[in-house]
């Protein structure tokens, strides 16, 4: 039986563990912390279609949907907070509407349901009045991205899986081939194993290299701001055309874009800036201000609501916006599984399907097809500067 280590328990490494699992590999999982306790617990939890072109990413958001909605069926929708409430993305002025509609003719192109909405007040009635139109993305999802990694986890730990919490990987043992043997941990402890995945976030640009393998991986800080509990006030995830643009820039300084969603527990999320300032974990006053500015111009009734607290994460970003899914050819055995940016969340179930191809070998480098594109060989040049 193959054996399989996993790096990482944040909701990436969860989802490998659950679809290894279900596909009889022996599956150790490790992390230097807590299941969740990365950047699954900085983000929002939203699985988008909406935000995403034709391409391979796009591709991969489909297959991860579908995967969602496998593993809500697996788990129970509700435990994970599982919930198709579709997105709409609201243009704020008439050449935003141009642009949001050219997108739109794109995706419905590559199989995405994209609505025009005229009034967007009509699915959003506390929106603010005479915005141009929208477009409503019916697929959007949301899901609790901490209590899903614990779920995906616990169910490959009812199939035999073993995790190690406390455990931070230092090295690879490679064989007298070169080909990987095993891991090595701080605390000197040799894991062995067949396939090493690395799952681990915004730190796999750091553990890639102490495999032998290293990509680049970087961080981009968010804010989120959370709002009181209130009674249920925003049905979809409504957020500016600018996200769009924003999301796929890669300029390091501050870009803002607000996201609204309701939640559960009532609070509502206000998400979510993007800077690469590196690991600096300073409250920006500013970043908060802006985005509570954008929030309520989208929603006024929020003007008058109190904030409970804001947090940040830093997303794991690559230099062309794409996660690292494959084998790595420069460490047999080792297989990436990282650097999924602003939407581990939502890619996090489809990824598991595609590691899950790797390590059983019903997919290789070789046959890798339509995600050759997410193949770690693609960074030929120098990794960019370590901001
Ligand atoms: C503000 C913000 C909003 C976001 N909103 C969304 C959203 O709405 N939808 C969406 O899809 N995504 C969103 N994201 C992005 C999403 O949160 C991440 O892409 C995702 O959580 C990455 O998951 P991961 O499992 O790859 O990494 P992580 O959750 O960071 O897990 C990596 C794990 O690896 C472990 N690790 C690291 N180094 C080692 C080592 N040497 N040894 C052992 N273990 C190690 C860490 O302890 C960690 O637990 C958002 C991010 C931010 C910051």
């Amino acid at each position: 039986m193959t054996r399989a280590v996993i790096i990482g328990a944040g909701i990436v490494g969860s989802a490998c563990a659950e679809a290894l699992t279900r596909r009889g590999v022996e599956v150790v999982v490790v992390d230097r912390s807590a299941v969740g306790s990365g950047t699954t617990s900085r983000g929002e939890g939203n699985i988008l279609v909406s935000d995403k072109g034709p391409g391979t990413e796009l591709s991969l958001a489909e297959l991860s949907r579908r995967a969602w909605l496998e593993v809500g069926e697996l788990i129970g929708p509700s435990l994970i907070e599982l919930e198709e409430k579709g997105g709409l993305v609201v243009a704020q002025s008439r050449a935003g509407l141009e642009a949001l509609a050219r997108f739109a003719t794109g995706q419905r192109a590559a199989g995405v349901t994209a609505l025009d909405v005229g009034d967007p007040q009509v699915l959003e009635p506390r929106l603010a009045a005479g915005l141009p139109g929208a477009v409503h993305y019916p697929e959007d999802m949301q899901v609790q991205p901490v209590l899903a990694a614990a779920a995906l986890l616990a169910a490959a730990l009812e199939r035999g899986a073993t995790f190690r919490t406390g455990t931070d990987v230092t090295a690879a043992v490679r064989d007298g081939d070169g080909s990987l043997s095993g891991i090595r941990t701080a605390d000197g402890q040799v894991i062995e194993a067949d396939v090493v995945v690395n799952a681990s976030g915004t730190w796999g640009g750091e553990v890639s290299e102490r495999l032998g393998a290293p990509v680049p991986v970087l961080p981009r800080r968010g804010f989120v701001l959370v709002t009181e509990p209130l009674p249920p006030l925003v049905r979809h995830k409504v957020y500016s055309a600018d996200y769009v643009d924003n999301v796929g820039s890669s300029d390091a300084g501050l870009e803002t874009s607000c996201v609204v969603e309701g939640t559960r527990g009532g609070t509502v999320l206000i998400g979510a800036s993007r800077e690469r300032v590196g690991f600096d974990t300073t409250l920006s006053v500013p970043v908060v201000e802006t985005l509570a500015r954008q929030a309520v111009a989208l929603f006024p009734f929020l003007a008058r609501v109190n904030l409970l607290r804001v947090y940040r994460g830093f997303r794991p970003y690559c230099p062309d916006h794409l996660p690292v899914i494959g084998p790595d050819p420069r460490v047999p055995g080792v297989i990436h599984a990282c650097g999924h940016e602003g939407a581990g969340i939502g890619l996090a179930a489809g990824t598991g399907r595609l590691v899950g191809d790797y390590v059983t070998g019903a997919r290789t480098h070789e046959s890798a097809g339509e995600w050759a594109e997410l193949l770690p060989d693609r960074f030929a040049g120098p990794s960019e500067q370590q901001v």
